[in-house]
């Protein structure tokens, strides 16, 4: 009798992704079963033509399972859950002093964590691809923090960098520019914040010059107001203008202008399609603390606290901007021509965003659409096994799913749902300080997944640095895999 392998589950699962995102796919493990055989089947020490690496921003455990759960239902399964291949990253980063080593800090924020991968080293809060130093505010070296995205441009393979946040944000960020503070995303911005690191200043300029100086050959997110902001205080050539000379020849700016966008030969391609970060596929349903629920009676549970009875409204996102899933489609076309093979970091960036806002639905949508975008790269991989897909968050996060029959204390925030099992949902988020503060990161290890060559190097409690190896095409070296990892901080 032929058993299923793991190839075809994925084949399976990534079809039906495509297909039909949003329906619950029944799980096709065959449980019960050994799977040595199939899990064997999955390993290769071949060195991948393409790697696409997905950062969910935030999304730990705890969110990836709020998603299925409410997505999916309880035996349902998300295309992350089916890779072959699972890990836990371990993600600390470092505190500022005077080093050598640096002490740990073990919450850290989207700029360091996103330095870990792209680099294989640590650093600071805030800091993206550079060095720590002795305050967050004193920039670190640049020296020996060249990025994952760097090395395959320049391997000759073709880049691409997607975002639901403004393309500046740390997470686009970390791959694609060095500074120490990841605020000093436009050339305004920097002048104020990172007045050293500014072109005129002799450094590398602002997030948004250095990535049209990088030449990456795809991006595509948010944050048009970053570059449109001036080159030299007070002119008028704007960064746009600068990537427009530097081969970013087109830039569209709706779902039909990127649509439309059919080959590279044409130019490279800057795809802002709004000023800030990206609409959420679901509309913001706030949770409440039971002392604001108590002083707010009659709120309506669609937009504040839900009930056992509230669905999340899918239609937020509005038809001029184009989705996660339809950006990462047209870079996997526009780069996958490359002869050399490509590599492309894809983020989620809201999971994170609204789960500092206790935003139950726009959180549990991002995720889910960056699942979905994952299914689009599934069955490219699916046609394609030289690619390495990866698939990982940066940090942990807030929300945390309680007994829906319980009321936390004080000041936590909850909300409640009804899952696509019929069954009612209840989400805390208990970090924010005062009622309507943001709500903070937390430091629990994050999954990661992975499938194609080299994936099996994810398996296991790894830390975040080694992904930058796996990324590479690089089996762990000597001195820099996890059994001979030295110090803090080196
Ligand atoms: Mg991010
Ligand atoms: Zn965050």
């Amino acid at each position: 009798m032929v058993r299923p392998t793991t190839r075809s589950v994925l084949a399976l699962c990534a079809a039906g992704a495509v297909a039909a995102t949003g329906v619950a796919v029944a799980t096709n493990y065959d449980y019960g079963r050994d799977r040595s055989d199939a899990l064997r089947a999955e390993i290769s020490s071949r060195t991948p033509k393409n790697v696409i690496l997905f950062v969910g921003d935030g999304m730990g455990d705890s969110e990836v399972t709020l998603a299925r759960y409410y997505a999916k239902g309880a035996a349902g399964r998300l295309n992350m859950d089916r890779l072959p291949f699972r890990g836990s990253s371990i993600h600390y980063v470092l505190s500022p002093g005077p080093g050598p080593d640096y002490a740990p800090n073990y919450v850290g924020d989207s700029a360091p964590t996103a330095t870990a991968w792209s680099t294989g080293k640590r650093t600071v809060d805030g800091r993206l691809s550079q060095g720590p130093s002795s305050a967050l505010n004193v920039p670190g070296s640049n020296d020996g923090y060249r990025t994952f995205m760097e090395i395959a441009r320049d391997r000759g393979k073709a880049t691409g960098n997607v975002s639901t946040a403004e393309i500046t944000d740390a997470t686009p960020a970390g791959p694609s520019a060095h500074i120490s503070q990841r605020a000093c995303q436009g050339p305004n911005d920097a002048r104020k914040t990172c007045p050293s690191e500014t072109k005129e200043s002799g450094g590398l300029g602002s997030i948004a010059e250095q990535q049209a100086d990088q030449g990456f050959d795809v991006v595509l997110g948010g944050g048009r107001a970053r570059y449109a902001q001036p080159l030299l205080a007070g002119g008028t050539t704007t960064v746009f203008d600068y990537a427009r000379a530097k081969g970013y020849t087109q830039q569209p700016a709706t779902a039909d202008d990127l649509a439309n966008v059919t080959s590279l030969r044409n130019g490279k391609v800057l795809g802002l399609f709004t000023n800030s970060n990206m609409t959420t596929e679901y509309a913001p349903l706030q949770a409440r603390s039971k002392t604001w629920q108590d002083a707010n009676p009659g709120f309506d549970p669609q937009k504040d606290a839900g009930s056992p009875e509230t669905s999340c409204v899918q239609t937020n996102r509005p038809a001029n901007e184009p989705s996660l899933s339809m950006m990462t489609s047209k870079a996997i076309q526009l780069l996958s021509r490359n002869r050399n093979g490509f590599v492309l970091q894809v983020e989620g960036a809201s999971i994170d965003k609204r789960d500092h806002a206790a935003d139950v639905c726009g959180q549990i949508g991002e995720t889910v659409a960056m699942d979905d975008a994952l299914g689009v790269a599934l069955a490219y991989q699916r046609r394609n096994p030289d690619t390495l897909i990866i698939v990982t968050a940066d940090h942990a996060h807030t929300s945390q799913m309680i007994n829906a029959g319980q009321v936390p204390a004080s000041l936590a925030a909850f909300a409640t749902l009804k899952t696509v099992d019929g069954a009612p949902i209840r989400v805390m988020y208990g970090t924010a300080t005062e009622e309507g503060a943001s709500h903070g990161h937390t430091g629990a290890q994050v999954p990661v997944w992975a499938i194609g060559p080299q994936a099996a190097n994810i398996q296991g409690t790894i830390d975040q640095t080694d992904i930058f190896g796996v990324l590479n095409g690089l089996r762990p070296a000597r001195g820099h895999g996890w059994w001979t990892r030295p110090a803090y901080g080196k």
